[in-house]
């Protein structure tokens, strides 16, 4: 039989880091096994806040590349099937009116066990699971009836989830015996948690999927960091394609132990990724990622900085601040030009007449200059670079003289020249 899986989210706002890797672990699942990821929505009402999350939830997983099968459902439609199933445990005797609400038989003696996948097995004592309620008093179905029932009619054969709800399976694992349905396969995938070993909160870093794209990661680097959190295929391979991800993928290589998210291998990894891009492919992320967070900078100058700032940025929202001078004048602070003025204004008269204005040339001229002065090189283009750049970190010099021009670094080492004076 194929497997069919899914990823149920509550629609209560952009979608966690921690569902989304929950989510990658359903679909990496269901693409190995050329079987189904479905996307089910767990909403209780439908509200415009519920409308605008779902199309928050769908923008994130395909920014991620995650597709799923069919159209999306939700939960809130199947309340009526719910109430009715009810009905029918109450009259099976299999469930009981309780102050207007519905209440589960539990079974008080014995134990309710299964196989999970990724923690072995576990037995739960009958007498500790308590008789859940099934339909509240204002005939609203609970979570741990509409969810294990949603399984049922989807035909859902594994449920993958965090295991956050463990202690729900036992309820949920009687319910579906209870209408005489086929329990699916668990696997409880473990929780994520900072590399100070608390769980995963606002204060380590980024939440929600939107924040990471907001900060410059690429999609196939969350990806490949979601999906080693808590999975390995051995104890090495780290970077790992999309297509390798799902032909390595299993289940029974998922650990049981908690999963720590490391926000600087993070960083380590994007830089990695980027790096890997072709430059063109680079150029196309960093003007998407601009005109997405309100830079409205030029396309072609954008592409052809490129490759001057793709070696050197882990994120591309490093971009703006690393290779923002190309777009718009700098400031350089006199004191940051101390004891500059000599080299910038032998920079000057060596760089006016230079031909041709090329990187090349204008290293080989601006290293003769300072020789001239009997200046260190490094000592001697620090200021210029501050000139030219406004920073000390920066794109290579002479690179980005030649892509200003004349005009415009000639007129950034005269300004700095008359602050240093
Ligand atoms: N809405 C639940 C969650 O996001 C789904 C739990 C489940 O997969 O059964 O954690």
């Amino acid at each position: 039989m194929a497997v069919r899986v899914r990823i149920a989210p509550s629609p209560t706002g952009f979608l966690h880091i921690g569902t989304a890797r929950t989510a990658l672990f359903n679909w990496l699942f269901a693409r190995h096994e050329g079987g189904e990821f479905r996307l089910r929505i767990e909403n209780t009402d439908t509200s415009r806040e519920v409308a605008e999350a779902v199309d928050q939830i769908q923008d994130s997983l395909r920014w991620l590349g995650l597709d799923w099968d069919g159209e999306h459902t939700f939960q809130l439609d199947r309340m009526d099937d719910c109430r009715k199933v009810a009905e029918q445990l109450v009259a099976d005797g299999k469930a009981y009116s309780d102050d207007g609400a519905i209440r589960f038989r539990m079974p008080n003696e014995g134990s309710t066990a299964w196989d999970d996948v990724v923690r072995g097995r576990v037995e739960v004592a009958n007498e500790t699971i308590e008789d859940v309620v099934l339909v509240r008093s204002d005939g609203r179905p609970t979570y741990n009836f509409a969810s294990p029932m949603e399984d049922v009619w989807d035909g859902i054969t594994h449920v993958i989830r965090g295991d956050d709800h463990i202690s729900n399976t036992p309820k949920q694992l009687n319910i579906i015996r209870a209408v005489g349905a086929e329990v699916p396969v668990y696997a409880h995938a473990p929780m994520l948690f900072g590399t100070d070993g608390k769980k995963l909160s606002k204060r380590h870093g980024a939440q929600a999927v939107e924040e990471f794209r907001e900060a410059g990661y690429l999609p196939e680097t969350m990806l490949n960091f979601l999906a080693l959190l808590g999975w390995a295929p051995d104890g090495e391979t780290t970077i790992m394609s999309r297509d390798e991800l799902i032909e390595r993928f299993s289940l029974e290589r998922v650990s049981p132990s908690p999963s720590q998210f490391d926000y600087a291998k993070l960083d380590w990894m994007n830089g990695v990724y980027i790096r890997e891009l072709p430059l063109e492919d680079f150029a196309h992320r960093l003007v998407l990622w601009l005109g997405e967070n309100g830079y409205e900078w030029d396309a072609e100058l954008v592409a052809r900085t490129a490759p001057l700032v793709q070696e050197k940025i882990a994120k591309l929202s490093d971009y703006p601040g690393f290779a923002g001078f190309f777009f718009g004048d700098v400031e350089p602070g006199a004191a940051d030009l101390d004891g500059g003025g000599p080299m910038l204004a032998a920079a000057e008269e060596t760089l006016a007449s230079l031909e041709p204005f090329e990187a090349e040339a204008i290293e080989a001229a601006l290293r003769a200059a300072a020789d001239g002065l009997g200046l260190k090189p490094r000592q001697a283009f620090q200021p210029l670079r501050i000139a030219v750049t406004g920073s000390r970190v920066s794109p290579g010099l002479f690179e980005s003289m030649e892509l200003l021009g004349r005009d415009v670094t000639l007129s950034r080492i005269r300004a700095a020249a008359a602050v240093a004076a």
